[in-house]
This record gives C-alpha cells, sequence and structure tokens, in this order.
C-alpha cells in the first residue's frame, strides 16, 4: 500500500525555505519526497494543492493515565476503569496531531505495545514505567494524616509514581523500571502541585539518591528525567547528570547556563498552570494544590526568556490532566509571546526527537524516516499559532503510513 502526497509544500525544522515536492509514503515510512505523480496500482493519491505537509507533532511530557486531575483519586481507580479511561485520551492526543507522545509518568509499557499491536489507536508511546519519588515527595498522595502504606499504590494503572527512599532503593525501583521496558528513568526531583505534604521548593532527592539513578539509567543507555521547579533544585540535578529537565518555572541564570553548558534539555510545560489555574478547582484538585499554583504560574513566560538567552534546548511539554487534556496545543500559543516561531516548531518535531533518541526516525520529512505527517492549512513556521488551533487548521493526521484524520477528502 502506497500513499502518495501530491504538490506538498514540505515543511520542517531542517528547511530554511518551504520545498514543493511529492511525497510518496510505503511501508510506513517516507519513501520518496521527489516521485513521479502516476497512478500506480494499490497508490492512494492525494492532492494536497500546495497546502503544507509537515512531521507529526511530539509532546515530550504527558501522562496518559492521568484521567483525573486529582492525581490521589487517580492512583484509586481500578486497574480497568484507568486502562479504559487512558484510551480516549491518547486517541485525542493523535487527533490533535501528535503522532508521538512521552509519558514521563504512569503508563506502563504495555500500552505502548498495545498501540503497536494495533489494540488502541493512540499516538507513539515512550514509556519510562511508573516515576520514581521519596516518601512525601511528588507522587506521594497521601493527605497528611493518612499513615497507609504508600507502597500499596505501586503497581496501580492510574499511580503516576511509585515511592523509592535511599540509593538501594532507587537502583532496585529502576532497574525493574528499565527490564519492564522503561525507555528513560523519571525521578520528582522537586516539590509539587498535584501533592499535597511537598512545598514546590522542597528538594525531592539527596545528591547521592539522584547519582544512583543517573548511573542506573546510564548503565541501561539511557538518562533520567526529573520534576524541577526551583534554580536550586536544577542546579543539584544538572550536577548529577540529569539530561532532562521538567518544568523549569523558577530556574535563574545561573541554573540555566550550567544547563546549556551540560547540553541537558529543558521541557517546560505552561500550559498545565493555565489549566489548573483555571479550571482546578471545578475539576477535582485538592484546596491544598491549589495553594501552589501561584508559585509556578507566575514565572512561566519568564523562564523561558531565561532560557532561550542561556541556549538552553527546550522540547514540547504539556503535563496535562484529567479534562484539560484538550488544551495540550495552547502551549504553542503560549510560547509565542516569547519565542520565535522557528523554536517552538523545532521544540515539538526535531528537539523532541532527539530527547527520545529517534531523531533518525521522527520529527522530519526525510526518506526512511516513519510517515508521521500532518496537512495544515497555512505554514507554521510563519504563524506558530496556527498549530493552537488544530480544529480549524489540521487536516490530515497519518501516523506510520495510517491515515487516522482526513478533512481531505
Ligand atoms: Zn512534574
Ligand atoms: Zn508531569
Amino acid at each position: 500500500m502506497q500513499t502518495l502526497f501530491a504538490n506538498a509544500l514540505i515543511v520542517d525544522a531542517t528547511r530554511s525555505e518551504p520545498q514543493l515536492g511529492n511525497v510518496l509514503v510505503e511501508n510506513g515510512l517516507i519513501k520518496d519526497l521527489d516521485a513521479k505523480q502516476s497512478p500506480a496500482e494499490g497508490r492512494h493519491i492525494v492532492d494536497l494543492r500546495g497546502r503544507t505537509l509537515m512531521p507529526g507533532l511530539i509532546d515530550c511530557h504527558v501522562h496518559v493515565v492521568a484521567s483525573l486531575m486529582n492525581l490521589a483519586a487517580n492512583a484509586q481507580l481500578p486497574d480497568p476503569i484507568a486502562l479504559l479511561r487512558s484510551l480516549p485520551i491518547m486517541r485525542g492526543m493523535l487527533e490533535r496531531g501528535f503522532t508521538t507522545v512521552r509519558d514521563v509518568g504512569g503508563a506502563p509499557f504495555a500500552l505502548a505495545e498495545a498501540i503497536e499491536q494495533g489494540l488502541a489507536e493512540g499516538p507513539r508511546l515512550i514509556t519510562c514505567g511508573k516515576a520514581l519519588s521519596k516518601t512525601g515527595g511528588h507522587t506521594d498522595f497521601r493527605a497528611r494524616n493518612d499513615t497507609h502504606d504508600p507502597y500499596r499504590w505501586e503497581g496501580k494503572v492510574g499511580a503516576l509514581g511509585r515511592i523509592a527512599d535511599g540509593v538501594d532503593e532507587i537502583r532496585r525501583a529502576a532497574r525493574q523500571e528499565l527490564r519492564q521496558g522503561a525507555r528513560f528513568i523519571k525521578i520528582m526531583a522537586n516539590g509539587g502541585v498535584g501533592s499535597p505534604t511537598d512545598p514546590i521548593a522542597w528538594l525531592g532527592y539527596s545528591v547521592d539518591e539522584i547519582t544512583a539513578a543517573v548511573q542506573e539509567a546510564r548503565d541501561a543507555q539511557t538518562y533520567v528525567s526529573a520534576h524541577v521547579y526551583t534554580a536550586q533544585a536544577i542546579k543539584r540535578a544538572i550536577q548529577c547528570g540529569v539530561h532532562s529537565l521538567e518544568h523549569c518555572n523558577i530556574i535563574d541564570e545561573e541554573a540555566a547556563n550550567m544547563a546549556a553548558s551540560a547540553g541537558a534539555v529543558a521541557v517546560p510545560t505552561l500550559v498545565i498552570y493555565e489549566a489548573l489555574a483555571q479550571d482546578g478547582e471545578r475539576l477535582g484538585l485538592s484546596p491544598a494544590s491549589i495553594e501552589k499554583i501561584g508559585d509556578v504560574r507566575n514565572s512561566g513566560l519568564g523562564s523561558l526568556e531565561i532560557l532561550r538567552r542561556a541556549g538552553v534546548s527546550m522540547a514540547y511539554g504539556t503535563d496535562l490532566l484529567g479534562e484539560a487534556h484538550e488544551r495540550q496545543n495552547e502551549e504553542f500559543a503560549i510560547r509565542a509571546r516569547v519565542l520565535p516561531p522557528r523554536d517552538i516548531f523545532a521544540s515539538a518535531t526535531t528537539v523532541a526527537a532527539k530527547l527520545l533518541g529517534m531523531e533518525r526516525q521522527v520529527g522530519c520529512i526525510a526518506e526512511n524516516y516513519f510517515a508521521d505527517i500532518l496537512v495544515v492549512e497555512g505554514n507554521p513556521l510563519e504563524d506558530i499559532t496556527l498549530l493552537s488551533r488544530p480544529d480549524q487548521t489540521l487536516q490530515l493526521v497519518m501516523k506510520a503510513g495510517r491515515i487516522y484524520h482526513n478533512y481531505l477528502e
């Protein structure tokens, strides 16, 4: 089966100018950018008449099993319910143009396999299993007076994380996640909004503990991603060798310069704080969490400027929970207030692909890459905000050669 996108205006972050082409897709891969337009047996021709053809989007910070905004309640969902509730979330991501996502806590590797096998529809999933957190850290969702065992959530589909304290437990937990298919290790290295007993400024893990996680990840040829907000937490994480810095809302210049020289990647997720501030209370976020939103929301746009000035690579992230998932593309418009369109475009394509270690497979329109293709009206390198309105601008979504959404025909 072949698909030929005729008269396409190819746009990606590796080209300085859009390029006219006829893009041939075969067996799930991009085969040719300048194919002959002739009809052939088994060939589906889609005439784009000069519309933009671009790579599928990549979101580097999602939680596909987070179907409730209250993460304690989410962790307690019965497994079949938690799993079934993740299906429309994943389908929605694909409909919005995201063909690959990195799940930074919650999704089991089996869910990624289910998608590859066609048992569920969704973006290609890059998973880490459960995020690791200390007792009282960002995945310890017990209320202050709850003294029950926090390990009881460990195996639950709806739990985003698990508790691991001390070097030995961290090594064991990291090894278990890697054995079960984790492509990287996620740790909670700062306080968080969604957890009740850890103020934002608290550091999540000691130097020894983070270093142990980094060693385990490196031994498995991969890296650690850390949930971090404050400059102090970011600096500690970088010093211990963490590669992927999530959120970074309260970063300072010194921490940003350290990130740049270490070659670390930042994954800001500003849209979640808008969603929590506007809808958190209505959607069941606890009062303890609502109190913490302002601490991170107000410094969000400033953090993007600090990261850009220091030259830190930024990947696209959203971190949305529950009903807020539908705001996944709003991050484009938020970043557009401070960053140039080409940088934002790269954050959701080439920069993200590199962070995933998939820069030879996804993120641009080139031969032998996965045929992850979007057709959009207009040029996002001139107006990136058109990607924030997929209901108006996104006309076709193809993942690995299969069309999931088509408003052209
Ligand atoms: Zn986080
Ligand atoms: Zn997250």
